[in-house]
């Protein structure tokens, strides 16, 4: 094999769009090969594909975390000539041939459509001439052992065996930047995946009670996997959360915690839409009445991307995409000062008004 050829998904790439989808994945590739030190002799657009030149084994690993790639296969690049993709399949059968393949398919799929044969009749023709060349093997479409892929692009053809499944989604900045709210918790680092995978470029917030934020460190680390770009800030939040507790009854703390955080984000980062891991009826402050009280005091965009996830399906992603090791280290986070036995479930706006004005951000 001496490429990879990468796939996205075109739905919606209509029009302007579509070229600005595609820099933008070639740039997020680029940017994690140079993450994770692969190297590489050439990356080029063709016609609906990527085409990446690299012998590095460790390439799939890095292509597994770009967003905007919906698979991809280790293929062999060939001139596109029916002789040449029939020597190349030759070989990728002896080389499988330990595997004791009995049965086999070849699956076309032109990129472009002015090649002068048709999907089938390339099928058909490379189908017959492996039959002649290993005439122990039988062609089975529905379940076969070695399911030979050709792609056929303007000038070359790729020949490969397996197809990776990738992440899917949106190539990093394709939808601008956000905010995201990062706790020490389970939920938050899930809730910044979920809004990168969908072309968010994203800068972490996370408001501290201690100086020991390591766990913190190594959750940005593990989600910078995703994206290189990612930034963290650290803000310590002492001084507000001694202001809520002396300002505030206990069973509003919670809430007025979440709304110093909101205010804080809208003055230091004014315009940027702000994103949590809020989940509806996980805890006290994320109740709809709680929620709809805390969006009140700020008019920036506020985005809850696991608003409807169970914990089971949060703590499935957390532990897919290698957060949750982590976010299960002990840690005390700004709020476990702040919870009270009995929170309120059901905060208005004018009940609170008065203590949010009094804390100074
Ligand atoms: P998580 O597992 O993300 O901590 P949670 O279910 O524990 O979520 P809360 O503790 O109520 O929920 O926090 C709700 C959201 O508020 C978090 O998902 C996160 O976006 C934000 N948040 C909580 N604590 C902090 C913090 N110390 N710094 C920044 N954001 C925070
Ligand atoms: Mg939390």
């Amino acid at each position: 094999m001496n490429c990879f050829i990468i796939r996205y998904s075109e739905i919606g790439l209509k029009g302007k769009n579509r070229p600005y989808f595609e820099r933008s994945l070639l740039s997020s590739i680029k940017r994690s090969l140079k993450y994770f030190n692969i190297e590489f002799s050439k990356i080029t657009r063709i016609r609906g594909r990527i085409i990446l030149h690299s012998k590095d084994k460790k390439a799939d690993d890095a292509l597994k975390k770009v967003f905007g790639i919906a698979s991809f296969s280790e293929a062999i690049e060939c001139p596109l000539k029916i002789q040449e993709i029939k020597k190349e399949v030759f070989e990728l059968i002896k080389s499988s041939k330990d595997r004791e393949i009995k049965t086999f398919r070849i699956t076309t799929n032109r990129l472009v459509k002015n090649f002068n044969m048709t999907s089938q009749q390339i099928n058909e023709i490379i189908g017959e001439a492996v039959l002649l060349r290993y005439p122990e093997l039988k062609v089975s479409l529905k379940n076969p052992q070695l399911n030979i892929g050709i792609e056929i692009s303007n000038s070359k053809a790729y020949v490969y065996t397996k197809k990776e499944k990738a992440l899917g989604g949106l190539p990093i900045s394709v939808s601008g930047r956000c905010i995201v709210l990062l706790s020490g918790g389970i939920d938050s680092p899930v809730a910044a995946y979920q809004i990168m995978r969908r072309g968010c470029n994203v800068h972490l917030i996370h408001f501290s009670h201690t100086t020991s934020t390591n766990k913190i460190k190594k959750i940005y680390e593990k989600l910078k996997e995703y994206n290189p770009l990612l930034k963290l800030s650290i803000i310590p939040f002492n001084n507000i959360e001694n202001q809520i507790i002396k300002y505030s009854p206990s069973k509003y703390r919670i809430i007025i915690l979440r709304i110093a955080f909101i205010k804080y984000i809208e003055k230091h980062f004014p315009n940027q839409p702000i994103v949590t891991g809020d989940n509806l009826g996980q805890v006290a402050s994320q109740t709809i009445e709680n929620l709809r009280t805390i969006s009140s005091f700020s008019s920036a965009l506020i985005l809850r991307p696991l608003i409807s996830f169970d914990k089971q399906q949060i703590i499935e992603i957390a532990k897919e995409i290698g957060t949750y090791e982590l976010s299960i280290l002990p840690y005390t986070d700004c709020c476990n000062l702040l919870v009270s036995t009995h929170p309120e479930i059901k905060a208005t706006p004018e009940e609170i008004k008065e203590i949010v004005e009094k804390i100074q951000l």
